[in-house]
């Protein structure tokens, strides 16, 4: 007689080379193991939803059990049916890549979801971390091609937001809106709420159905006069650098904050707000394909590419070509291949979170990780 252990379908399994988690994705209950490194083998049976029973498990297995996490299951000679719990993919880049030597330009095209353009920016006060934190220009008044620039995006049919971040001429702005309606995309314009310079942008909002505005609000803004503007279609972000801030942003409602941290202060009571305990971590509220997918790519950047005014195209402020050397549809289709590509990076691939079990439910990598702002979500 034969027993094993079997993890219900909702669980997620993670195993690592020290660690192992069981996580139960609708009720977060869960049995999370340090110092708990399994055989090849054994990982191999995780990765398929089960674990042979044996003594060496007893006392994890008995745990999980007791959570709810699965049941024992005895069988004599006939194995029982396993169904694959992994995410499968009808067709990827490796595949594709292994049948035809190269990736077809059609098929990379596909994966682009959102671009961020940046545009002018009248404001010398802000630094090029804050800029980059904020996805928004730094300082500049370079004449900004925007037809060529919407040019280069006519071939990615599958193209679902383009955000222009900064300030714009209204009969530009306009052109992009034509442009976007066209192609059935939406456009979010980001804009820092001082940098408006011309009241009848919001009015665009009526005209353009595709439109809608991000309006960034720091803590000298008038709280008061933002108010007046706030309507249908209008986020108002708020840029916090200390904790106080989010106390004079308590009138508004509806609001999203935007820590923004200047590299010279890093350690800022904001920061230390963000550092997420255990506890935090393990309370998730993902779905199971979030957690599956996570393995595989870095959720909140996959599909997302910014092109600055200059031409430079940038993934999470990493700079990988310019669209006036290669057009973009190359660009695109050469750096996907590489190893280094960040819509891939996972906490797997980073050095401190290799052996750690919660991976997938961290937030994922983020630009103030690559900017050194934090080490990761867990740790300063
Ligand atoms: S950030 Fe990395 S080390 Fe910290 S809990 Fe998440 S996966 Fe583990």
């Amino acid at each position: 007689m034969n027993t094993f252990f079997f993890f219900y379908p909702h669980c997620y399994l993670k195993s690592t080379d020290k660690e192992i988690l069981v996580y139960d994705t609708l009720n977060k209950r869960y049995v999370y193991q340090k110092k708990y490194p399994l055989l090849q083998s054994e990982k191999k049976s995780i990765q398929r939803g089960y674990l042979t029973v044996s003594d060496k498990h007893n006392d994890f297995l008995n745990r999980c059990l007791i959570n709810d996490l699965g049941y024992y299951l005895d069988f004599e000679n006939v194995v029982p049916f396993m169904y694959n719990r992994n995410i499968e993919f009808v067709t990827s880049l490796d595949k594709e890549r292994k049948s035809i030597g190269y990736n077809l330009q059609s098929y990379t095209n596909s994966l682009l979801r959102d671009v961020t353009i940046l545009l002018n920016n009248g404001k010398k006060e802000l630094t090029v971390e804050e800029c980059l934190q904020m996805e928004y220009p730094i300082y500049n008044n370079a004449s900004i091609d925007i037809d060529y620039l919407l040019k280069q995006l006519s071939s990615f049919q599958f193209l679902e937001t383009i955000i222009l971040s900064g300030e714009l001429k209204k009969s530009l702005l306009c052109n992009a809106l034509e442009y976007a309606q066209k192609h059935n995309v939406h456009v979010i314009y980001r804009i820092l709420y001082d940098s408006v310079v011309n009241t009848t942008t919001f009015e665009l909002l009526d005209k353009y159905s595709n439109l809608s505005i991000e309006l960034l609000v720091d803590s000298l803004s008038e709280i008061a006069q933002i108010k007046t503007i706030i309507k249908d279609k209008i986020c108002v972000k708020a840029i916090i650098k200390t904790v106080n801030d989010v106390e004079k942003f308590k009138g508004l409602e509806d609001i999203l904050y935007l820590p923004v941290f200047s590299l010279k202060c890093v350690n800022t009571d904001v920061l230390m707000q963000m550092i997420l305990s255990e506890e935090e971590i393990l309370n998730s509220t993902k779905t199971i394909k979030d957690y599956l997918l996570s393995d595989y790519i870095n959720p909140a950047i996959y599909g997302h590419l910014t092109i600055d005014y200059d031409g430079s195209v940038l993934c999470l402020g990493n700079r990988i070509a310019s669209i006036y050397e290669t057009d973009l549809a190359s660009l695109v289709n050469h750096w996907i291949g590489e190893d280094g590509c960040i819509w891939y990076e996972t906490r797997k691939k980073k050095d401190m979170c290799r052996d750690c079990a919660l991976q997938s439910l961290c937030p994922p990598i983020s630009i103030y990780e690559k900017m050194g702002i934090y080490k990761c979500p867990c740790e300063i």
